[in-house]
C-alpha cells in the first residue's frame, strides 16, 4: 500500500508554513511523569517531532508536572531514554511546566487584580455540587464577589501556607451557567502541601493542568499544540487564557483523536496496577504496552514509527487492530535480522553412519536476500532437531521426520529416521538416524524429499533460556470483562511460556541485548536485554512468523 495516510494535522501545518503564519513551527511533546510511556504516546510523539522534523521546526519536551503527589524522578529518565529511543531529539534544554510556576503565579495574581479570579472556600464537595451538570446551570459561590483586596490577601496566605490542603482554592471568574463545563469558573491553583520533584518544597499551591498548559505553550513560542480529543471542550478554556494574559505568544491547539490499540490496556494506571500487583514484571515487562516493554521484546524504533506512520491521524476514534503492530515489526525483521537456528525442545540425534570425531564446517547465509555474510554451523554425529519435527505416527501430509522416512536438515544432509530410542515410559529421547553423504546442496538421487527442518550441533550449540511471549489480554477489549469483572480477568494465561534447555546455534553465543535474530521456523527473537548473561543466554520471542491470532 503506497498511498499517503491521512494526517489532517499535516495539511494544516503545511498551509501555515506556506502562507508565512510562522517563521518557524514549534510543537511540544508533552507527558505527565507519573508513568512509563506506552504505544499510544509514540503516536503523539511521531506526530510532534515528525511535523517539527518534517517541516524545518522544532519539538520540545515538557514534562507536565503539576502534580507533585504522582511524579517521580525515575518516570522522568524513562521518558527521556524513551524519546530518544525512539530517534527523536528535543530542541535545547528539556522544559518542566514547573519552570514558569514564579511566572504563572504572577499570571494568577494579574487575574485577581482584573477581577477575573477569586479565592473560593467551598469544600471540593461543596464546589461539586454548586458546579450544576451537563443539563443544570451550576451555581455562582458565595465566595464569587470576594473584593480583589481580599482575595490577594487570601491568595497570598494560601501561598504561605496558611491554610491546609483544599481548604481554598483560586478559582477563575467567568460563567458557573456556560454549557460548556470547562468554563464554570474553573479552578487556577489548589493547596498541596507536597514536595515537588524540580521545585522541592518551594509551593504549596499548585496550578491546575488548564491554567499551566496553554501558557506554558505561549511561553515557550508553541505554536501548534497538539493534544487528543479529551481536551476538545477545554479549548475554550485554553484560549480564555491566552486572550486574558499578557502571553508573549498565540498558541493554538488542534486535537486528534488518540491510539486505541486491540488486546491491550494503554493507561497509566491501568499499567500500574498491572505493574504494582505483580502480574507483570515491571514497566518493562515485554508483555506491557509500554516503549520499553516493546524495546526489551526486540521491537525496532523503526518499526513503531512506520506503525505511527501506518495509522494515520484523524480527529475520528478507532480502534486498531494489535495485528497492525505486529505486522511492522515483521516486515522489518523479516528484512533486516538475520537468520539463525535454535532448538526449542531438543531431541537427540546420532547420526550412526557419520564418522566418529569427524566435524564439518558448514556456511549458511546470515539472510536469505540481504548480503551480511555467512555464519559458521559445525556438522558431526550428534545434533539436537525438535521433538516436534518427529512423529511415530504423523497425520497424512506431515513434512517432517518419521520412522523410515527423510528430510534435509537445513542447510547440511537428508537424513532418514532409523530408530527411536524410548524409555521405561514410552518416552522417546533419542533417534538414530543415517545420513546420505551426496546431498550436501544437491537433491538426492532418485526420490524428492519435501521438508526441511531445523537442527544444531549437540556439542557446540549454547544452551540458553526461550521466553515465548504473546498478547498479555485473551480479549480484544480487555475492559469489557465478564459480568463484574476487570481487565485482569482477561489475562492471557499463555501470555508467557518460558522454555528452559533450548539449545541455539553456536554464533549466538556472541549475541548481545537487542540483537535481533529471525529463529527459522519459530518466530523472532532478541536477547533479554535484563536476564541474559553471555554464559546463560535468554532470548525472548518478539513475534511469531505468521499472525496466528487472524487479526
Ligand atoms: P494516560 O491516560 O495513559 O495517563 P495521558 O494522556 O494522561 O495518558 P500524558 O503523559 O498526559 O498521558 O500524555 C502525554 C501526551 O501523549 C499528551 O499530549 C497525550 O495527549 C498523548 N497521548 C497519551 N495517550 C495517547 C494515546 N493513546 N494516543 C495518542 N496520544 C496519546
Ligand atoms: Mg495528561
Ligand atoms: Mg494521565
Amino acid at each position: 500500500d503506497t498511498t499517503p495516510p491521512a494526517n489532517f494535522l499535516r495539511q494544516i501545518v503545511k498551509a501555515d508554513v506556506e502562507s508565512g503564519k510562522h517563521d518557524k513551527i514549534v510543537t511540544r511533546f508533552p507527558p505527565e511523569p507519573n508513568g512509563y510511556l506506552h504505544i499510544g504516546h509514540a503516536k503523539s510523539i511521531c506526530l510532534n517531532f515528525g511535523l517539527a522534523q518534517e517541516f524545518g521546526g522544532e519539538c520540545n519536551l515538557r514534562f507536565d508536572d503539576t502534580n507533585p503527589a504522582k511524579e517521580e524522578q525515575e518516570y522522568i529518565d524513562a521518558i527521556k531514554a524513551d524519546v530518544e529511543w525512539l530517534g527523536f531529539q528535543w530542541a535545547g534544554e528539556i522544559h518542566y511546566a514547573s519552570d514558569y510556576f514564579d511566572q504563572l503565579h504572577a499570571w494568577a495574581i494579574e487575574l485577581i487584580k482584573a477581577g477575573k479570579a477569586y479565592v473560593d472556600d467551598l469544600s471540593p464537595e461543596q464546589a461539586r455540587e454548586y458546579r450544576g451538570t451537563l443539563t443544570e446551570p451550576g451555581k455562582n459561590s458565595p465566595f464569587r464577589d470576594r473584593s480583589v483586596e481580599e482575595n490577594l490577601d487570601l491568595f497570598a496566605r494560601m501561598t504561605a501556607g496558611e491554610f491546609p490542603d483544599g481548604a481554598r482554592a483560586l478559582r477563575a471568574k467567568i460563567d458557573m451557567a456556560a454549557p460548556n463545563m470547562n468554563l464554570r469558573d474553573p479552578i487556577l491553583y489548589r493547596i498541596r502541601h507536597a514536595h515537588h520533584h524540580q521545585t522541592g518544597d518551594k509551593w504549596c499551591v499548585y496550578p491546575s493542568y488548564d491554567f499551566t498548559h496553554g501558557q506554558s505553550d505561549a511561553i515557550e513560542g508553541v505554536t501548534h499544540s497538539i493534544c487528543t480529543l479529551e481536551f476538545e471542550d477545554h479549548r475554550p478554556l485554553y484560549e480564555w487564557f491566552i486572550n486574558n494574559l499578557p502571553v508573549p505568544a498565540t498558541p493554538r491547539q488542534y486535537e486528534f483523536a488518540r491510539l486505541n490499540l486491540n488486546y491491550t490496556v494503554t493507561s497509566k494506571r491501568k499499567l500500574k496496577q498491572l505493574v504494582d500487583e505483580g502480574h507483570v514484571d515491571g514497566w518493562d515487562d515485554p508483555r506491557m504496552s509500554t516503549l520499553s516493554a516493546f524495546r526489551r521484546r526486540g521491537y525496532t524504533a523503526a518499526s513503531i514509527r512506520n506503525f505511527c506512520e501506518r495509522i494515520g491521524v484523524t480527529r475520528s476514534d478507532g480502534v486498531v487492530d494489535m495485528g497492525v503492530l505486529e505486522f511492522s515489526i515483521r516486515e522489518d525483521l523479516d528484512a533486516n535480522a538475520p537468520r539463525a537456528m535454535c532448538v526449542l525442545r531438543p531431541l537427540k540425534v546420532t547420526i550412526t553412519n557419520y564418522p566418529e570425531g569427524q566435524t564439518e564446517q558448514l556456511e549458511l547465509p546470515r539472510h536469505p536476500k540481504e548480503d551480511i555474510g555467512v555464519r559458521v554451523l559445525p556438522f558431526s554425529r550428534e545434533l539436537y532437531i525438535d521433538r516436534d519435527d518427529f512423529m511415530i505416527d504423523p497425520p497424512k501430509g506431515y513434512k517432517r521426520l518419521e520412522p523410515g522416512g527423510e528430510v534435509r536438515l537445513r542447510g547440511s544432509y537428508v537424513i532418514r529416521a532409523d530408530e527411536a530410542i524410548t524409555d521405561a515410559d514410552g518416552n522417546i529421547f533419542e533417534l538414530k538416524c543415517s545420513y546420505d553423504p551426496d546431498t550436501l546442496g544437491k537433491n538426492p538421487e532418485g526420490r524428492k524429499v519435501k521438508g526441511v527442518i531445523h537442527w544444531v550441533p549437540a556439542d557446540e550449540s549454547v544452551e540458553c533460556e526461550v521466553r515465548l511471549y504473546d498478547r498479555l489480554f485473551r480479549a480484544p477489549n480487555p475492559d469489557k470483562g465478564e459480568e463484574g469483572g476487570t481487565f485482569l480477568d482477561n489475562i492471557n494465561p499463555e501470555s508467557l511460556v518460558v522454555l528452559k534447555g533450548c539449545r541455539a546455534e553456536p554464533s549466538l553465543a556472541q549475541a548481545t541485548a537487542e540483537d535481533r535474530f529471525q529463529f527459522e521456523r519459530e518466530g523472532y527473537f532478541c536477547i533479554d536485554s535484563k536476564d541474559s548473561r553471555p554464559e546463560a543466554p535468554v532470548f525472548n520471542r518478539t513475534v511469531t512468523l505468521r499472525d496466528s491470532w487472524g487479526g
